[in-house]
């Protein structure tokens, strides 16, 4: 028998890089522009900016209008409408937090909002249910693992480190051979707010340079390591691994005997 395992990012590659900036403040456009420049992609949590200003006052916030041109080729995702604590809330108000803050970023960015970050990282079984029923498919969590694992339920998804530890150690560790495992994906969150002074700025450019534009990395929106690990985990083998049937619209890449095997979107692959 084969050793067969599920474990390859698209194109065969072993590491995978995703980010989100929550809050969509001012300082997104200068951040966006420095992703841009260094081919790195990123998940942007937005509440209902007028609700959100009441909260913290004078802040600037991204103009609504610019947000499908200046997240284009990132993802728009969900904060809550009210930036509230959820894990206080009563269902309804959880339902209704999720169902407002969605119908008002789909209307301005066009396409299906599907995921969120918890806002303050508050969140219960609860609450996952009730966000889950109302539509999401992931959502991060602000516990740090310092690893760089996928997440089995994509509704509790820790990321690696906030990008103030996102330093060359951990780049080092990162791009390490791999060992006993085969994937790798480095999760960085944040604020763009925090980067108060330039010397923060420049760190942050270090960090994309460092790691942007590499062809050993697949540079992922949060909703697209979901959708990716969905048609991994769609595959459907064969007893004993003799043949397997991708039902996906996806191509995987899976190993075989320690080799990559791509198994084609729609196609049954023997091995
Ligand atoms: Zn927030």
């Amino acid at each position: 028998m084969k050793r067969v395992e599920t474990i390859y990012w698209p194109g065969g590659k072993e590491r995978a890089l995703t980010l989100s900036y929550d809050d969509g403040r001012f300082e997104d456009y200068r951040l966006v522009e420095m992703l841009n420049k260094y081919g790195i992609k990123s998940t942007f949590h937005l509440c209902i900016p007028e609700l959100l200003a009441k909260l913290i006052g004078g802040a600037a916030l991204v103009d609504p209008k610019d947000y499908e041109s200046l997240y284009r080729g990132h993802e728009i995702s969900c904060h809550m409408a009210h930036h509230p604590f959820p894990a206080w809330m009563p269902d309804e108000a959880i339902r209704a937090e999720v169902t407002d803050n969605r119908l008002y970023l789909e209307a301005l960015c066009g396409y299906p909002v599907r995921g969120m970050s918890y806002p303050y990282g508050s969140f219960s079984e609860r609450v996952i249910r009730v966000c889950r029923s109302a539509g999401m498919e992931y959502s991060r969590t602000v516990r740090e693992t310092g690893e760089f694992a996928v997440p089995e339920n994509f509704m509790l998804w820790d990321p690696t480190c906030h990008h103030s530890r996102a330093d060359s150690e951990l780049i080092e560790r990162f791009m390490r051979p791999l060992n006993y495992d085969r994937m790798r994906l480095m999760y960085v969150w944040g604020h763009s707010y925090e980067f108060s002074d330039e010397e923060r700025w420049s760190r942050m450019e270090e960090f994309c340079k460092s790691i942007g534009g590499r062809d050993d990395i697949w540079y992922a929106t949060n909703i697209e390591i979901v959708d990716y690990m969905n048609a991994v985990r769609s595959l459907r083998f064969a007893e004993q691994c003799t043949s397997v049937y991708n039902p996906t619209c996806t191509d995987v890449w899976i190993s075989v005997d320690f080799e990559k095997v791509m198994i084609p979107a729609g196609m049954t692959v023997k091995l």
